[in-house]
């Protein structure tokens, strides 16, 4: 899948869809993503000119669009979390003396002196999702690391809003911490994303041909990301 670079660094991949009766280029945003309809004999130079001088418009739908739906948390008793792609209801109690978090894999059970400070409890539970987050990632990591036969790079977590991962030129690799209330194969592809640009510091064909050998169903992978990004974001 084609991406398209927006400013704030987020990689945004687009389906693109040529038609020998189109004459001029179509921009399409739902909630499966950006589709771009072009005329059979466009270039790429040219595709890539257009959606640039319409990136500023594009990234600001994406956004409208993953505001639009999903309703933010409230941190009640009973709302539902997710880990690694499991249902995990919220369960409240106030206790003084014992405060703690903790969660047997079926329910998060959080022990508070005020069980109505909900901004109290969306920082204890943001903490937890971030411990589990670094050592899952850095798990996984290890074990897909050694089919590039690479030493393992420097793992550290990101908050950031609308990106998933990121690899810089001195070879660390950030992970969104939100990615460990998804499936165990998203997260999969994240980190298969990230470590190919090890390799290849770019998107090209050689690029995708290593992901693809980490992770041979990218595509879908990459498709259900889209779709799970509000669900993610529900804790802000
Ligand atoms: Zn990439």
């Amino acid at each position: 899948m084609p991406e398209l670079a927006l400013a704030d660094g987020t990689r945004l991949p687009y389906e693109l869809k040529r038609s020998s009766k189109r004459r001029s280029i179509g921009l399409r945003i739902s909630e499966q993503g950006l589709v771009v309809s072009i005329p059979q004999r466009l270039s790429l130079r040219e595709l890539e000119a257009l959606l640039y001088s319409k990136r500023d418009w594009i990234q600001q739908k994406v956004q409208q669009q993953a505001a639009a739906k999903v309703p933010a948390l409230s941190w009640q008793n009973g709302e539902t979390l997710w880990l690694l792609g499991n249902r995990l209801p919220l369960y409240l109690a106030a206790d003084s003396r014992n405060r703690a978090i903790s969660c047997d894999g079926s329910r998060m059970d959080v022990r508070l002196t005020d069980i109505s400070d909900t901004s109290m409890i969306k920082r204890r539970v943001t903490q937890w999702y971030k411990q589990q987050a670094l050592v899952d990632f850095t798990r996984r990591t290890e074990l897909l690391v050694q089919k590039l036969g690479l030493p393992m790079p420097p793992i550290a977590l990101s908050s950031a809003r609308s990106r998933w991962g990121s690899c810089n030129s001195k070879g660390e690799i950030r992970l969104n911490w939100r990615l460990i209330q998804a499936p165990p194969h998203i997260i999969q592809y994240v980190i298969a994303h990230e470590l190919a640009h090890l390799k290849e510091m770019n998107h090209s064909a050689r690029f995708w041909a290593i992901v693809a050998r980490l992770f041979p169903s990218y595509r879908d992978a990459e498709a259900e990301l889209r779709q799970l990004s509000r669900q993610l974001h529900r804790i802000d």
